[in-house]
């Protein structure tokens, strides 16, 4: 066996503390890797905190893992001894169900095994993150980094990184289209980022100024915030696409309202509520059939677009049933 030292959180919410444990020694398919960078990511604190329902205590967090390969198993070969190599959140799965073989492993069947806070396939043995200064992964869920890339950046891009760049791909963002990007954390900068340099035009959607300024040095063409009425307004009806990385319940109706007909908003933040609307709301009548979040598919006939501008009003005067309130957007369109 490896002796590794980390940290840990012997339970939850407890300060990390030194923590040594024991990896195995690197298998056929193994990589053994000297980590010197890890990220700190929010589900960290979420994990730590035991916030998620599995909990294995003592955890070491960490999926944000850049370092260099220091031992290989005889049949790697995507990695050679003094790579760089980075690791993400998952460190194996079933490798059988129809999601491994589309190379999708963080949709398997039977659940990826998750880096830190999780169970090795051998059903026994806990695994640990990137807070520890040896990790051994099996090949396939290792990536090279390049030799040019800085180390410490390239951590973060394999939670954060990929959690925003997977959508923008997916979605196909690119030159000519705009697209705004909800919140400025981990995921909003990095999504700032990436969108601007697929050619986007990209707006920081936020209810603060100082973030919006610190967008516009990431890369953001424009800067909407979010509860200013009249320029939410303005700019309604011309995204493309919109990546909200706000990590709470809230209330998706306004951003919804931003996107041109038949486009996406793409859900990213670890919400723990997945409703159209926060609790809050709860008093006002529901319409009959719950919306679906993050399309705007069905947002063009007129009941839903009715229901749409009451929400956008509620959000604004706080009741919804004043008629001659201020930020009444008018009545429903015809179609
Ligand atoms: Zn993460
Ligand atoms: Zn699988």
């Amino acid at each position: 066996m490896i002796q590794v030292k980390g940290y840990a959180a012997l339970e939850a919410h407890a300060p990390l503390a030194p923590f040594a444990f024991e990896r195995r020694e690197p298998g056929p398919h193994d990589v053994q890797i000297e980590i010197l960078y890890a990220g700190i990511c929010h589900s960290d604190l979420h994990q730590a905190h035991a916030d998620w329902g599995a909990k294995i205590f003592p955890m070491v967090p960490g999926h944000e893992i850049v370092g260099r390969v220091v031992a290989v198993g005889a049949h790697v070969t995507k990695l050679k001894v003094g790579d760089y190599a980075g690791v993400g959140c998952m460190v194996d799965s079933c490798r059988q169900c129809a999601a491994c073989h589309d190379d999708l492993e963080q949709y398997c069947e039977q659940g990826a095994t998750l880096t830190y806070n999780d169970i090795e396939r051998d059903g026994t043995t806990p695994t640990y993150g990137g807070y520890s200064d040896q990790i051994v992964v099996e090949e396939r869920f290792v990536v090279h980094i390049p030799d040019t890339l800085d180390l410490q950046g390239a951590a973060p891009l394999l939670c954060a990184g990929i959690t925003s760049w997977s959508p923008l791909r997916h979605w196909a963002v690119g030159a000519g289209q705009k697209v705004g990007v909800i919140g400025l954390g981990g995921l909003g900068h990095m999504g700032v980022k990436f969108a601007k340099a697929l050619g986007a035009h990209v707006v920081m959607i936020t209810t603060s100024p100082e973030k919006g300024k610190d967008a516009e040095r990431l890369g953001a063409d424009e800067v909407l915030i979010s509860t200013d009425a009249d320029a939410m307004a303005a700019q309604a009806d011309s995204f493309d696409f919109l990546l909200n990385t706000v990590p709470v319940a809230h209330d998706v109706n306004p951003y919804l309202l931003l996107l041109k007909r038949d486009r996406t908003m793409c859900l990213v933040g670890a919400l723990e509520e997945l409703t159209p609307r926060a609790q809050r709301h709860q008093r006002h009548p529901r319409p009959q059939e719950p919306r679906r979040v993050g399309d705007r598919r069905h947002g063009r006939n007129a009941g839903d677009d009715r229901f749409l501008r009451r929400a956008w009003h509620r959000q604004r005067c706080g009741s919804g049933r004043d008629p001659g309130c201020e930020h009444r957007l008018g009545p429903p369109r015809e179609e």
